[in-house]
């Protein structure tokens, strides 16, 4: 098969199925085709796993000369002109970028209702959402459409939705991976990662795209290994220790989520590996921090949105004041709206000592938590979400309510550490995703932990 049959292939297929699923926000379909012709023409590497194969890309990533708007019609009109070093290092694999996946507005939010465009569905249930922020990439892989994509996870936004549509996502450790390019929410939090069909698709893309960049100063120079190759056999958790915190499966979370979770444990000590009950005692402080932080920092990073050098600029204007209320008026839905006032009460002369001081102390309680069980145990499993994936329009009216999906996945972003899910069975018939949380740039420990499923 020709790189641009399986190209033609893929877009035939998003054709026939992105109309109701919703998964995409741009197509890239010419330059995708184009650069198929050429690579055809010239010969494809064979000993290169990725050259021709197509993959999708958030919409937070920018891609030069291709439309990214982070689902937001402040960028609805943005163009970039540069890309987003994760794509250029995809680029120089001979990757094809087929389009831009639909999100929550600038990543905030956990179904993708807050896009301002559309409502990406669940691969597996057109009535439920796909989770999010991710939801377009989630949906796109777990459909079929393509085998791989990236994805943004600030506080669990790659892992809940693979929870929600039963695919592997990685969220790798902070500084992992180049966010150069990536428009940014809360820069202490935000990576980048894969979501594909397997572990060892998504190990061979992350060393694809993982390493040092001179862009971005909070990546790492640490070596990055060749996950993929580490991968050859499903018992090497024979001797490892686990960790499977009470406090995950506590009040709140599923009972079928449970059972799968204590299934997993089961089969790990079939293994010969040992699981025990460890605790991670602040975890339950982590969504309240996190959306102090979160929120804090997304107030400084959307001030570039001013109606002046990006994106949407109100036309109702009197003065230099009413650019940039009315355009910001215009351009932000409510979701981000929220965040903004949220996060600039909370950096506030008089109130920053009681709320942005408290958060990152409480932050620093969780670190220390994770730091603890992770001194002796390989790696901590758990859920991702406490629940599969709830109908569309049930919880986008009750933000607290949708805030607590996270509240599993939003300590590893935190804490910086890699966070993993992978597909782990089904409650109410839906995918439900566990979650393998591991050391600082031990990516290696997960995907092997991972592989075990496969
Ligand atoms: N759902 C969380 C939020 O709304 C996490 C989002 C993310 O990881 N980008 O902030």
């Amino acid at each position: 098969i020709s790189v641009t049959d399986l190209v033609k292939a893929t877009f035939d297929n998003i054709a026939a199925t992105d109309p109701e699923l919703n998964a995409f926000l741009t197509l890239n379909q010419d330059a995708a085709l184009k650069k198929a012709a050429e690579m055809d023409e010239k010969g494809v590497d064979a000993d290169n796993v990725l050259a021709g194969i197509p993959l999708a890309i958030k919409d937070n990533i920018v891609t030069n000369g291709l439309t990214t708007t982070a689902a937001s019609k402040m960028l609805e009109n943005f163009v970039p002109v540069y890309d987003a070093t994760v794509v250029k290092q995809l680029n120089k694999q001979g990757v094809i970028n087929v389009g831009k996946t639909n999100m929550d507005e600038f990543a905030m939010g956990g179904s993708t209702e807050n896009s301002a465009f559309k409502t990406t569905k669940n691969a597996w249930d057109y009535t439920r959402v796909p989770g999010g922020s991710s939801g377009g990439s989630a949906a796109a892989v777990a459909s079929g459409e393509v085998i791989a994509a990236l994805g943004s996870d600030t506080g669990g936004s790659i892992r809940q939705p693979s929870s929600f549509n039963g695919i592997v996502g990685m969220k790798p450790t902070y500084g992992r991976i180049s966010r150069w390019g990536l428009i940014a929410f809360a820069s202490s939090l935000d990576e980048i990662g894969p979501m594909t069909r397997t572990v060892k698709d998504n190990a061979i893309l992350l060393s694809a795209v993982a390493g040092h960049d001179d862009h971005d100063m909070t990546t790492s120079t640490k070596e990055v290994p060749d996950f993929a190759a580490e991968l050859n056999d499903q018992t090497s958790v024979k001797g490892m220790k686990i960790g499977l915190p009470k406090e995950y499966l506590g009040e709140g979370v599923d009972q079928e989520v449970k059972d799968a979770i204590l299934a997993a444990a089961d089969k790990y000590r079939e293994l010969g590996a040992t699981v025990d009950e460890v605790s991670l005692p602040h975890n339950k402080y982590g969504v309240a921090a996190y959306y102090i932080i979160a929120s804090s920092e997304a107030s400084s990073n959307l001030q570039r949105f001013d109606g002046i050098r990006y994106g949407h600029r109100s036309k109702d204007v009197k003065n230099l004041e009413d650019v940039y209320v009315n355009s910001r008026t215009e351009g932000f839905g409510d979701e981000v709206k929220r965040r903004i006032m949220l996060g600039t009460f909370s950096l506030s002369a008089g109130f920053y000592d009681a709320y942005f001081k408290k958060a990152a102390q409480v932050r620093t309680l969780i670190i220390n938590d994770f730091q603890a069980v992770l001194k002796d145990h390989d790696f901590i499993m758990g859920p991702v979400a406490p629940t599969p994936a709830f109908k569309i329009g049930d919880e986008i009216s009750d933000p607290m309510t949708m805030y607590m999906n996270d509240v599993l996945t939003i300590p590893v972003n935190l804490a910086g550490l890699p966070g993993m899910s992978i597909p782990a069975g089904f409650a109410k018939g839906m995918p439900v995703g566990m979650q393998l949380i591991g050391r600082p740039f031990d990516e290696s420990t997960l995907y092997k932990a991972g592989y075990v499923f496969e």
